[in-house]
């Protein structure tokens, strides 16, 4: 371990995976990991602005941006662009700019625990927990890729709910421009 105390949004490495364990039910890999991956984007971004956030995946790393930004689903900040690729990005929404980080393959071997676990060259039964987090925790950032890239604002701007109508099937309300029935009742 470096002399250097790990922190992740302010919380030591163990705090941040007792937080992970709590609000995502276990401390998976992919949400330790994940929160390494936002502490890199934050490193290379201005202090004290906003960003949005958007996931290439919808495991995992979706919780680690809720942890540790503003940015959740339910505000609208975080999107998730499912690419199933390892991947986030932190953007200004303003101009566009923004750090995409990803888990980089051509790094892995240096990590063999993370490796046979996002790989997926072990079974889950034969993956050992303690020994994949203790990589993540030592040499986690050395395995990550960074890249500027500039983010087209229109593309995820928050579409507004407008005008709401009472469904005539369901009798719950939804988004009047979705048609004369909801969408969940005209998908049956
Ligand atoms: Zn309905």
């Amino acid at each position: 371990m470096s002399t250097e105390e790990k922190s992740i949004g302010g919380y030591s490495f163990e705090e941040y995976v007792e937080i992970v364990k709590t609000f995502h039910g276990s401390s998976a890999p992919g949400v330790i990991l994940g929160g390494v991956m936002v502490e890199e984007a934050k490193r290379h971004l201005p202090e004290g602005k906003l960003f949005d956030a958007i996931c290439e995946t919808r495991v995992c790393l979706p919780d680690a941006v809720q942890l540790l930004t503003p940015c959740t689903i339910g505000n609208g900040w975080l999107y998730i662009e499912d690419f199933g690729r390892f991947a986030i990005t932190l953007y200004d929404k303003e101009t566009g700019e923004g750090i995409r980080v990803h888990l980089d393959v051509d790094k892995l071997p240096q990590a063999p625990e993370i490796e046979a676990w996002f790989m997926k060259k072990k079974k889950k039964g034969e993956q050992n927990l303690d020994k994949i987090l203790k990589e993540i925790k030592e040499k986690g950032e050395k395995l990550l890729s960074v890249s500027r890239v500039h983010v087209r604002p229109d593309r995820y701007r928050r579409l507004k709910t407008g005008p709401v109508a009472i469904c005539p099937q369901c009798k719950e309300a939804y988004p009047a421009r979705d048609g004369v029935i909801c969408r969940a009742c005209s998908s049956q």
